[in-house]
């Protein structure tokens, strides 16, 4: 079977992750998620380590300290080790899903070009899941997460009774400060600002942009997604 690249992309709460993992979890493409990659690496490697890209300098240590206060990551650092795993599911074989990535121009510039390299601009396939930016805050301001692992479980009429992670079993609160209504509001600007110009890239690419309806049921979206990677 050809290998595919599946690109989720949308606004904070268009249920990127939850469809990506369900999609994963039907065909066993790989999702990759890249708050674990940048997790692995700071676990991996010696806080002395220095990585030299484009002539600059990018300290593991130092970056394990932007993740903990809740800065950004340097877009160079977080690029090159995107790569290198993208390099090394290509090796294996793996199709994947990206949930989170590419966030910005710089990381599509660079992230695009080595896709279609490897697995060919024909078996890309980027789908914007639309919302409307009201469904965007109360989805994100009603999100509830594990206690466990983490797990977002984001709101739809679906999970909305949940009291337990439907995957693990841990009960299920509220996340602080990150999901305040003023907090998602600078998120939904930054998106427009930073994230969602990397449109222009993959129409600039050769990338059929398709779109889902997100605002639909978990299932009628995953079955709108299915039909686009046919
Ligand atoms: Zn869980």
């Amino acid at each position: 079977m050809q290998k595919q690249v599946i690109i989720l992309f949308g606004q904070p709460g268009a249920g990127k992750g939850t469809q990506a993992d369900l999609l994963s979890d039907k065909t066993g493409y790989y999702h990759f998620e890249s708050s674990k990659i940048l997790e692995a690496c700071f676990k991996n490697e010696k806080p002395e380590k220095v990585f030299e890209i484009d002539g600059q300098t990018y300290k593991v240590g130092d970056e394990i300290k932007r993740w903990e206060t809740g800065l950004l990551n340097s877009p160079p650092f977080v690029v090159s080790l995107f790569i290198e795993k993208i390099k090394d599911l290509a090796r294996e074989d793996e199709s994947i899903i990206f949930s989170g990535s590419p966030r910005t121009i710089y990381e599509a510039q660079k992230e695009i070009p080595l896709l279609k390299d490897l697995y060919g601009v024909e078996n890309i396939k980027f789908i914007l899941l639309e919302v409307s930016p009201e469904t965007t805050i109360f989805r994100n301001s009603h999100r509830k997460i594990c206690e466990l692992m983490r797990h977002s479980i984001l709101f739809s009429p679906e999970t909305e009774n949940l009291t337990k992670c439907p995957l693990d079993g841990s009960n299920l609160v509220k996340r602080k400060g990150l999901d305040d209504v003023e907090t998602i509001k600078k998120r939904l600007e930054v998106f427009k600002e930073q994230t969602f110009p990397v449109i222009e890239v993959i129409k600039e690419q050769g990338l059929h942009l398709n779109t889902v309806n997100g605002e639909q049921t978990i299932a009628d979206v995953h079955k709108n997604i299915v039909e686009v990677i046919k």
